[in-house]
């Protein structure tokens, strides 16, 4: 029985009073039947970490680096994540991959570099509605899954998979649940074939996730979950969800 994982992504949003009154109703909420975790940008970790420690709701970052250290001015290492208790890093969020080019071998490199440092990378994957609609959704998110598990090897098991439509992240619409749960599908297989151990793997869903929808999306056999950005920032809206699981 795989227990499920909802996860906030706060993106380029906050401000540290904003995020201590967020946090603080989070932790008056609980207990939540789910894994609760919530991905900050990199300079409110050390805030997020003093505010959860004492808790079960984890902490992570929305980018690594695929490097361990050197001259990478603006990057910041898995080590330096780690350091701050970090459990999760996302890699491969469709932001990143359409606004700063990353490709499917450097998300790859992230991921592997996230896990050398106790991270687990939290690998998001997810069509365009140009490849939607021209039926190639199946084969972009086995293509750039395939990357991942490639690099990762046996340690593939380890990661957590996303799969966000491009097309539903931030934009109001939603994958109906029989979309998503198609997809999550084949990513599993393609999972349990690579490692074995795809069954008992997380595979969350995300793409404007509401608390109405999220019950019925996190009722499908193979979702897992749920990667939240907009809803994440508005305390009730997020409890809520944490609760559809
Ligand atoms: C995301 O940023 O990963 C996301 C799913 O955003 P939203 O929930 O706002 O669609």
């Amino acid at each position: 029985m795989r227990r499920k994982l909802v996860i906030g992504n706060w993106k380029m949003h906050g401000s540290r009073p904003a995020n201590a009154e967020l946090l603080s109703a989070l932790l008056a909420a609980r207990p939540f039947v789910s894994d609760v975790a919530v991905c900050v940008p990199f300079v409110y970790l050390s805030d997020a970490a003093s505010s959860l420690a004492s808790s079960d709701i984890r902490w992570g970052a929305q980018d690594v680096s695929a490097h361990a250290q050197g001259a990478f001015t603006g990057e910041v290492s898995a080590a330096m994540l780690r350091e701050l208790g970090c459990r999760y890093a996302l890699v491969g969020h469709s932001e990143r991959r359409a606004l700063h080019g990353e490709t499917d071998a450097q998300v790859a490199q992230k991921a592997q570099a996230a896990l050398t440092c106790g991270l687990t990378p939290v690998v998001c994957v997810g069509e365009t509605l140009a490849e939607r609609e021209a039926d190639q959704t199946h084969a972009v998110v086995k293509r750039q899954l395939s990357a991942v598990i490639h690099l990762l090897a046996h340690c593939a098991a380890e990661m957590v998979v996303a799969y966000e439509p491009v097309w539903a992240i931030g934009t109001g619409l939603t994958a109906t649940p029989e979309q998503a749960q198609a997809v999550h599908v084949v990513l599993r297989a393609q999972l349990q074939a690579a490692t074995g151990r795809g069954e008992s793997m997380r595979i969350l869903y995300g793409g404007s996730v509401k608390p109405d929808n999220a019950a019925t999306i996190f009722s499908q056999a193979d979702i897992d979950g749920g990667l939240i950005g907009g809803a994440s920032l508005k305390a009730a809206d997020f409890i809520a969800i944490c609760r559809a699981g």
